[in-house]
């Protein structure tokens, strides 16, 4: 099984993630737990390009170019393996952040999006993705506070965000079967205890 945490900044996915990891373990499944832009030794080093890298450097089709790139890469040598040999693989962030943040956010389009995701990665889809929503203005705060900020997508405008929330929305509505959005504004353990009722109600964990 394959489950994706999204969501946009300061939404707290790698808090959640790491309960999810705990949560399905315990439940005696092995699991592997993982990130993008990232997750595998290529993927990681096409990160530190974009994460870390001046605002100017790449446009949104570039940014879209690079972040299939290193998606391939996890995919192939990450995420296929882990699925084929009956892991539960959960990712912080996959396809839909591409599709949110390039394709809706900076406007490249959704079809855009999906005809690189069929190239690269076969189109292959999560199981079930969990979108972690909270207004962009408590998600920008608690990403501020989070200090040591590498990231430049902090520095994007309040209108970038709202965008990019809304198209991780517009996900939701238009693959209701795959995902759930989860009110994230919640204290962590009932955005837990919410994530760990969808994974059982559609995966059946
Ligand atoms: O989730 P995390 O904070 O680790 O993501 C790293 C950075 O990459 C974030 O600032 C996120 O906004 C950015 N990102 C992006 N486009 C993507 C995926 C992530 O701009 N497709």
């Amino acid at each position: 099984r394959f489950i994706t945490l999204e969501g946009g900044e300061g939404a707290g996915k790698s808090t959640q993630i790491v309960r999810l990891k705990a949560w399905l373990e315990q439940t005696g499944k092995s699991v592997v737990a993982t990130r993008e832009p990232g997750g595998a030794p290529g993927a990681e080093a096409i990160r530190d390009l974009i994460v870390s890298g001046d605002i100017e450097r790449w446009d949104a089709m570039a940014e879209a170019l690079l972040m299939t790139a290193a998606r391939r890469m996890h995919v192939e040598q990450r995420i296929r393996p882990a699925l084929a040999q009956g892991d539960w693989v959960v990712c912080d962030r996959f396809s839909d952040s591409t599709l949110a943040y390039q394709g809706y956010a900076h406007g490249l389009g959704r079809e855009t999006i999906e005809r690189l995701q069929q190239l690269a990665i076969d189109g292959l889809k999560p199981d079930l993705t969990l979108i972690l929503d909270v207004p962009v203005a408590v998600g920008l705060a608690r990403a501020a506070g989070r200090g040591g900020k590498e990231d430049r997508f902090e520095r994007m405008g309040i209108d970038f965000h709202e965008r990019l929330r809304q198209g991780f929305l517009e996900i939701a509505r238009r693959e209701p079967q795959r995902c759930a959005v989860l009110d994230a504004t919640a204290d962590p353990d009932s955005i837990a205890d919410g994530i760990r009722r969808i994974v059982v109600e559609r995966l059946g964990a």
